[in-house]
């Protein structure tokens, strides 16, 4: 695993002023990556602002942040741009090519095939989550992974590890996760705020959705639909469906698990996982998506019918 290059530690010591920013629709390891690195300019008496196009998501709320992460681009100057969680300069969304044209970039990540767009690239697969790479950061820069640091930072590891589940875990993410709870880290009240975090409308959705599960057997795909009129009837939005295609995998003989969710009529997201050797980046890049091997994304402009017929189709092209 590669530590954290010298240059970006001179870039954080020298820098006066930074703009942080994540992945748009944020995951536990984009918000808690970005509130640890904020925690740390704190620490450090910089200036900083916190900026994601999705704004805070509501089950984060509990987390203690430096500041507020705004949805614009905040007004004023910095020196540098740190995107964190994100494989492509697209992703945190439309203003991010504004503010790459105007300052230097910090680029880090974890996930294969980042294409490197920033000044300074600090960009290893190898990691779990982001988060643990800026533990690296605090530690190369003398702070203790204590208080709201250490929070952040068990946010973001558990987020991107299912708990320590997937098969992306590493002696280096428990050591880690060891070393915050020594240093008092409160999991009996964190885990609760972290995971139970659940409507009962989500319950009805699942419901829904869960009924129409559909299985290929001889290819081991898993496949459950989220369309608009599942999401009005239970009342829920299609933030409510993030985590249900975990259960998919859960029956035996899934290689890999789909999900299809309508996110406006001739728009479909696309989630996949895998648990073991199966690499659904394969399936998701050829609808234009990435990820990571054991659990990728994808938009397609299609109707459903259509996109279960993609998905289908690039899942027999890659599980023969
Ligand atoms: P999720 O299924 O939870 O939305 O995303 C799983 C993983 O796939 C995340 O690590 C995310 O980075 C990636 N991912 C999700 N959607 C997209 C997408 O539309 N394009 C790309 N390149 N990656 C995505
Ligand atoms: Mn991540």
């Amino acid at each position: 695993m590669t530590p954290v290059p010298s240059e970006l530690l001179h870039a954080l010591k020298s820098g006066d002023s930074f703009l942080i920013t994540s992945h748009i629709k944020p995951d536990g390891d984009a918000i808690g990556s970005m509130a640890a690195l904020g925690h740390i300019l704190v620490r450090l008496g910089k200036n900083f602002s916190l900026f994601n196009e999705s704004g805070l998501p509501e089950k984060f709320t509990w987390l203690e942040i430096p500041g507020i992460i705004n949805k614009r681009p905040p007004e004023g100057d910095f020196d540098w741009i740190i995107v964190l969680d994100s494989g492509n300069a697209d992703r945190p969304g439309k203003y991010i090519s504004d503010l790459m044209n105007r300052k230097p970039c910090i680029n880090i990540d974890h996930h294969p095939g980042n294409t490197s767009f920033g000044r300074i690239n600090w960009v290893d697969p190898e990691y779990p989550a982001v988060g643990e790479m800026i533990a690296l950061i605090a530690e190369e820069l003398g702070l203790e992974l204590t208080g709201p640091i250490a929070e952040s930072i068990y946010l973001a590891v558990v987020s991107d590890t299912g708990f320590f589940s997937f098969g992306n875990t590493t002696p280096g993410v428990l050591e880690l996760s060891a070393t915050l709870i020594r240093n008092g880290l409160d999991v009996r009240n964190l885990n609760p705020l972290i995971t139970n975090q659940w409507s009962r409308a989500r319950i009805q959705l699942y419901g829904l959705a869960l009924q129409k599960a559909e299985f290929i057997d001889e290819i081991g795909v898993g496949l459950m639909c989220i369309t608009r009129n599942m999401l009005k009837k239970t009342g829920t939005g299609p933030e409510d469906s993030e985590g249900l295609v975990n259960m998919l995998l859960k029956v035996h003989g899934v290689r890999v698990a789909v999900i299809m969710r309508e996110d406006e009529p001739g728009r479909v997201k696309l989630s996949l996982r895998s648990a073991g050797d199966d690499d659904v980046r394969v399936i998701a890049a050829d609808l234009n998506g990435g990820g990571h091997k054991n659990a990728s994304g994808a938009v397609v402009e299609a109707s459903m019918r259509e996109a279960r017929e993609m998905i289908i189709g690039s899942c027999r092209r890659h599980l023969g």
